[in-house]
C-alpha cells in the first residue's frame, strides 16, 4: 500500500532521465515526449544551458529571503517585462500561486482606489486556474470544487467565448476578468481575438482589469512570449509558470505600474519566491527562449504538427474526430475513448497529455525538430491504423 497521498491516477511507468524530447524508463524504454510534464519542458529535458545555470547557482547561494537583494532577480524581471505588456513582475513558485498574486492585486487595486465593493471576478466555465482555494472557486471544474465548500466568495462564472453572456454578468461589484486565452485542461478551447478584443473593450468602458491567466499557453507556447501577444489585447495582469522554470518551480505574475502600486510592502510575498535557483534556472529560460527565431520555430513546428494530425484526422476519422489550438498548444478530438487512445499512444512510446472534455493535448518540448515531428505523427498514424 503506498505511503502518497491518492490525487493521481499514476501508470505504473517509472521515469527515470529525460534527454531533450525523450524520456526513459527504468527498464530502458524510450518516450518520445510530446506532453511535456502538461507543458513544462518548454526547452526539452535536461537542456544544457539550463542545468549549467543551475549547477552554476547550487554551487554560490540556495537560498537567503527576501530580505535581501537576490542574484538574477531584477536581471530576470527587467527581461520579462520588457518583452511584454507589463512594468512589474513577482515571481513565486508555481501557477496557482501566480494566479493567486493576480486575484489579490485586482482586489486591491480597487480598495486603493476607492472602490472596495468592487471586488467580484467574472470567470469562464472550462477555466483552470489552479487547486487553491481561490483557484477552485475561480475555476469552471464542477469535480475539482466538490467537496471543499465554503469556496471562495466573488466569482462569476459564464459561458466561454460569450461576449453578451460576459456583459450581463458585469454589474457594480464587477472588478475584473479572469480568462486563460486558450483554455489548456478544459481541452485546449481558443478564446477567440474577437472575443479578447471584446473583454478589453468592456474592461476600459467599466473600469475592470483584464487578467489573462497563461500559466500553460504562456512562456512561448503559441509561437509568442504570450499567447495574448497574437491577438493584440494587452491585459493589465498575467500570470504565468510552467514553461518558465522547464520543471523547476517558479510561476511569475505580471502587471503594469497602475496596478501594481496598490502593493506594497507586506500585502503578499513568499518564502521561497525569486529564489536564486529559480532566478538562475528563469535567466537560462530566457537566454534560450528570447533569441532571434525562436518563436518563428515554435510557430513553424506548430504549423507542421497540426497540418500532420489533420491529414491523419481525415484519413482516420474512425480514430480522430478533429484537430484544434495553435503553435505547439494543440489538442485531438478523438472518436474514440481519449484515455484509451492515450495509453495506446503510451505503449506505442509516444506520449501525451489528456485533458477534459475528452481531448487529448500535443504539447511537445518548444525545441521539438521536424525529425521529432515525423516521428510522432509516425506514432500516431501507426496507432490509428491499428486501432484500438
Ligand atoms: N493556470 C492554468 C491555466 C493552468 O493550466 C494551471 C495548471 O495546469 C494552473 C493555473 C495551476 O498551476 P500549478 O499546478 O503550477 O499550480
Amino acid at each position: 500500500m503506498s505511503a502518497v497521498l491518492p490525487v493521481y491516477r499514476r501508470s505504473d511507468i517509472t521515469i527515470v532521465r529525460g534527454e531533450g524530447v525523450y524520456l526513459f524508463a527504468d527498464n530502458g524504454t524510450r518516450y518520445l515526449d510530446f506532453a511535456s510534464g502538461i507543458a513544462v519542458n518548454a526547452l526539452g529535458h535536461c537542456h544544457p544551458h539550463v542545468v549549467a545555470a543551475l549547477k552554476e547557482q547550487s554551487e554560490k547561494l540556495w537560498h537567503c529571503s527576501n530580505m535581501y537583494q537576490m542574484p538574477g532577480l531584477s536581471g530576470m524581471a527587467s527581461r520579462l517585462t520588457a518583452a511584454c505588456f507589463a512594468d512589474k513582475v513577482f515571481f513565486c513558485n508555481s501557477g496557482g500561486e501566480a494566479v493567486e498574486a493576480g486575484l489579490k492585486m485586482l482586489r486591491r487595486f480597487h480598495y486603493v482606489s476607492g472602490q472596495p465593493q468592487k471586488n467580484r471576478i467574472i470567470t469562464f466555465e472550462g477555466g483552470f486556474h489552479g487547486r487553491t482555494l481561490a483557484c477552485i472557486s475561480a475555476g469552471g471544474n464542477a469535480i475539482a470544487r466538490e467537496g471543499f465548500a465554503p469556496l471562495l466568495e466573488g466569482f462569476d462564472r459564464v459561458a466561454f467565448n460569450d461576449i453578451e453572456a460576459v456583459k450581463t454578468a458585469i454589474g457594480h461589484a464587477t472588478a475584473g476578468i479572469l480568462i486563460e486565452p486558450i483554455q489548456g485542461e478544459g481541452g485546449v478551447n481558443e478564446a477567440s481575438h474577437d472575443f479578447l478584443r471584446g473583454l478589453r473593450e468592456l474592461c476600459d468602458a467599466h473600469g475592470l482589469l483584464l487578467f489573462f491567466d497563461e500559466v500553460q499557453c504562456g512562456m512561448g507556447r503559441t509561437g509568442a512570449l504570450f499567447a495574448h501577444q497574437q491577438s493584440g489585447v494587452s491585459p493589465d495582469i498575467c500570470s504565468t509558470a510552467k514553461g518558465i522554470g522547464n520543471g523547476f518551480p517558479l510561476g511569475a505574475c505580471l502587471t503594469t505600474d497602475r496596478v501594481a502600486a496598490a502593493m506594497k510592502p507586506g500585502t503578499h510575498g513568499s518564502t521561497y519566491g525569486s529564489n536564486p535557483l529559480a532566478m538562475a534556472v528563469g535567466n537560462a529560460v530566457l537566454d534560450v527562449m528570447l533569441q532571434p527565431g525562436f518563436f518563428e520555430h515554435v510557430s513553424r513546428m506548430g504549423a507542421m504538427l497540426k497540418a500532420g494530425l489533420e491529414a491523419l484526422a481525415a484519413e482516420f476519422p474512425q480514430m480522430i474526430s478533429g484537430v484544434r489550438g495553435r503553435g505547439l498548444m494543440l489538442g485531438l478530438k478523438p472518436a474514440v475513448p481519449a484515455m484509451a487512445l492515450v495509453e495506446k499512444l503510451r505503449a506505442n512510446q509516444l506520449l501525451t497529455s489528456p485533458a477534459e472534455g475528452g481531448v487529448i493535448r500535443i504539447v511537445p518540448p518548444l525545441t521539438v525538430q521536424p525529425e521529432h515531428v515525423q516521428e510522432a505523427l509516425a506514432i500516431l498514424r501507426h496507432t490509428c491504423k491499428e486501432g484500438l
